[in-house]
């Protein structure tokens, strides 16, 4: 059981209360019940509501609504993915890729429309995002990403390449040489947004349950059997369809230790910054902000005038996960120089939160939606750091999938996508954790002679496909 004081200090959480929900009782069975109250799991709830009224949907979090990554993250709520449109267009075809991208464009937009329906107040803020140059192989990289989406027919509406004085009327970042800037994304507090989504499911009559953290399942003649720790013990309870949204947490269940690899990402946020600081940055459309190095970086200046940073972390041995992981000094300091490197004029902002939290990474790098007709499960993820968005466009898939509902959405490729295992440890530990590091040698490789660091770029681009 994930004890409340398990919560980490995220800016996100800072000075909000979080309503408890209780545990799952022996009495309390549903026609389906779905693991993990996370972005996944409370849209697929959802997308089910709409689509089947009648059934009676739990679900139900080993500690409660938002504790994972969904409630921790960067805020950006984009039209990314973690698989690209070539590798989408090789491995479906290049119409499904372009199905795909579009369907995540419109994603974006009917968030928004969500929130704004239900009043969800998690400071929406639809200005899209730059990715920005400091260095020649970034540049390079830049324009590959222009190159791939003009392949796939999206022109300058869904990316276009800002010039450095560009790039400086939305901020000021040291050392820009350029920018791509595509309006499909949103800025977000997304333990607001899932939180607000927790309640629109509960209001639509979804049974939201804490505290109940599965155990294990088995198939018996007339449906699946949940095991459940909840305080004070173990219950057992009954349901059709049982549905995995467990993402980074999925390799602490039996049967599914090497279906997803959880990477620990980190963020710090400093304290609201004064106006005569936001004066010398600007970014006042405070849209989310990367850079093209191939160790990701990502940011948001939120929406109390503060700066929040991320960058990618670790991968622990076996798989593990658990507070202790959600902190690392040693990676939280370098997130913090790089934040200043980029933005001197926040120098000397005290750094009020640091914390961390877990995605989820599948072997080829693409998400699916995948349901077993014979057993009457599923299991949706895999969308690495892109699943604010994302989720609900898979969710829309799974729940299709789980009702054999045959539309444009449930033919889209990562409906029904079979991932491989990862391989056994000590190989997963030292492939992921080997890869890490070459990412971050070639970063530096590249700052340090302003040329590509071809030998390793070819190596990592085919590890992570
Ligand atoms: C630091 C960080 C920054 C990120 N930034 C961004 C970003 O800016 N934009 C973006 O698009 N994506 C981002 N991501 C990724 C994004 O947050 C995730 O892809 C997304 O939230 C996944 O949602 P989910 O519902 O699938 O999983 P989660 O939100 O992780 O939810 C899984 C839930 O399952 C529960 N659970 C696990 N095991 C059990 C069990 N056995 N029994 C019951 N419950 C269980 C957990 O308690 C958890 O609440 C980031 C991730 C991290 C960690």
């Amino acid at each position: 059981m994930t004890s409340p004081s398990a919560w980490p200090n995220s800016l996100w959480l800072s000075g909000r209360t979080v309503g408890t929900h209780r545990a799952v009782s022996p009495d309390d069975g549903a026609d389906v019940i779905i693991v993990g109250a996370g972005f996944t799991g409370l849209w697929t709830a959802l997308h089910l509501r709409r689509l089947a009224p009648t059934l009676s949907i739990m679900v139900l979090d080993a500690a409660q609504p938002g504790f994972g990554a969904s409630g921790r993250n960067g805020g950006w709520c984009s039209a990314m993915a973690p698989m690209s449109l070539d590798s989408l267009a090789e491995t479906a075809s290049p119409a499904a890729a372009v199905a795909f991208q579009r369907a995540l464009i419109d994603t974006v937009s009917a968030i928004g429309d969500f929130t704004a329906a239900h009043g969800i107040d998690c400071g929406w803020t639809h200005a899209g995002t730059l990715s920005l140059a400091r260095t020649g192989p970034q540049v390079e990289r830049l324009r590959s990403s222009i190159a791939e989406a003009r392949r796939h027919g999206f022109g300058e509406e869904f990316l276009r390449m800002l010039p450095s004085n560009e790039v400086d009327e939305h901020l000021r970042v040291p050392g820009v040489r350029c920018a791509t800037h595509s309006p499909a994304c949103a800025t977000v507090d997304p333990l607001a947004l899932v939180l607000g989504i927790s309640a629109v499911a509960c209001e639509a009559g979804v049974a939201v349950r804490g505290d109940s953290r599965l155990l294990s399942h088995r198939r018996e003649r007339g449906g699946n059997v949940v095991r459940l720790a909840v305080p004070g013990g173990e219950v057992e309870t009954r349901c059709d369809w049982l549905l995995l949204c467990t993402e980074g947490f999925t390799a602490r269940l039996a049967g599914h230790r090497r279906r997803i690899a959880p990477l620990h990402s980190y963020m710090v946020a400093t304290e609201p910054l004064p106006d005569s600081v936001w004066q010398r940055i600007g970014w006042d459309s405070r849209e989310t902000i990367a850079d093209a190095r191939r160790l990701v970086i990502y940011a948001q200046r939120t929406r109390d005038g503060r700066i929040a940073f991320g960058g990618r972390g670790a991968y622990r041995w076996a798989s593990r996960v658990g507070p202790q992981h959600d902190t690392d000094p040693t990676v939280h300091d370098r997130i913090v120089s790089t934040m200043f490197e980029m933005f001197p004029a926040a120098r000397g902002a005290e750094v009020t939160h640091r914390w961390g939290g877990v995605l989820g990474v599948t072997r080829d790098w693409h998400a699916t939606a995948r349901v077993d007709r014979a057993t009457r499960t599923g299991f949706a993820g895999g969308y690495v750091g892109d699943g604010v968005a994302l989720s609900h466009l898979v969710a829309a898939g799974f729940a299709r999938a789980m009702l054999g509902v045959d539309d444009e959405i449930s033919r889209l490729p990562f409906v029904g996508h079979q991932v491989s295992d990862w391989e056994p440890e000590p190989f997963r530990w030292l492939g992921i954790n080997g890869m890490i590091r070459a990412v971050a040698l070639a970063d530096r490789i590249e700052a340090r002679t302003d040329r590509p660091a071809r030998r390793l770029g070819s190596l990592i681009e085919r590890f992570i496909g």
